[in-house]
């Protein structure tokens, strides 16, 4: 039996984008979508705006019932109190998010997000009925000693470890090799595929195939419409997690086409 995944392309703005900025290109996302007659069954569009573009893009989406999905690209741990400046996961699922990105390597290094905690942010992401999009991924480290495989699964079994079957099934992984990010060095087709597969194998051996084939994986790491196409061609890639090219609203409507499109003979 071939398992159906819809894949995922999903734009994380960071630190870009203020709410008119945001409202602005989410606007013409839609129109460049509608424009090619895009297929939201084919492929899911999300983005990740900053907390304060957040309820603007819900706006937008629910006043013109937009099909593009968002979410959000970090959570608290706490559920609410005296956290200042931290958003808590209610608070983000009642602004109609979707997802949260969880252990993005950026947070990972900037801010003292280590296991435990990725841990209780999917957990809590989880409770408050959105999926999180929890990224792994090698340094160049790890790379050089040959070992970015085990290193990926590792982080992957981590978060995994405690969770039940249908929590499992819930996440999204996103294998970003870190010194991919934002540098213009894409991984090779085969090597985002030995990862991706090598993550959906270990949650087989571990939670059985239904669980394995329900999640999604995305490849992430200097995407753009020149490698899109032999990226999602593999059969382990799901979609996308996209930086730069996800704030060039032009680029991000041409990578969710190729990838609707090669989606027409899976
Ligand atoms: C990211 O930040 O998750 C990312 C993959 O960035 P970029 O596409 O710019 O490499």
């Amino acid at each position: 039996m071939t398992v159906r995944r819809i894949p995922l392309v999903a734009g994380n703005w960071k630190m870009n984008f203020d709410h008119l900025e945001a409202t602005y290109f989410v606007q013409k996302l839609a129109w460049l979508l509608r424009d090619a007659h895009f297929d939201f069954k084919r492929c899911e569009v999300a983005l990740f705006p900053s907390f304060t573009s957040l309820r603007s893009v819900q706006v937008l989406v629910e006043a013109d019932r937009l099909r593009v999905t968002y979410g959000a690209q970090s959570v608290s741990v706490t559920t609410q109190g005296a956290f200042t400046g931290d958003v808590s996961a209610d608070m983000i699922a009642h602004l109609g998010c979707s997802y949260v990105i969880v252990g993005h390597s950026e947070r990972r290094k900037y801010h003292p997000e280590d296991d435990a905690n990725i841990v209780d942010q999917v957990r809590a992401v989880l409770a408050a009925g959105m999926q999180p999009i929890l990224c792994v991924g090698e340094s160049f480290e790890e790379r050089r000693q040959g070992i970015e495989l085990d290193f990926a699964v590792g982080q992957v079994r981590d978060v995994t470890r405690d969770l039940s079957d249908e929590e499992t099934s819930k996440l999204i992984v996103a294998y970003e090799p870190v010194w991919a990010i934002g540098t213009g060095m894409v991984a090779t087709p085969q090597s985002a595929q030995e990862a991706s597969c090598a993550i959906r194998e270990d949650l087989r051996e571990t939670f059985g195939a239904d669980v394995a084939d329900a999640v999604r994986i995305l490849y992430g790491g200097s995407v753009t419409s020149k490698n899109a196409a032999e990226l999602i061609s593999q059969p382990d890639v799901d979609g996308f997690l996209i930086g730069g090219a996800a704030l060039d609203v032009d680029e991000l409507a041409k990578i969710a086409r190729l990838v609707s499109k090669s989606t027409q003979g899976r």
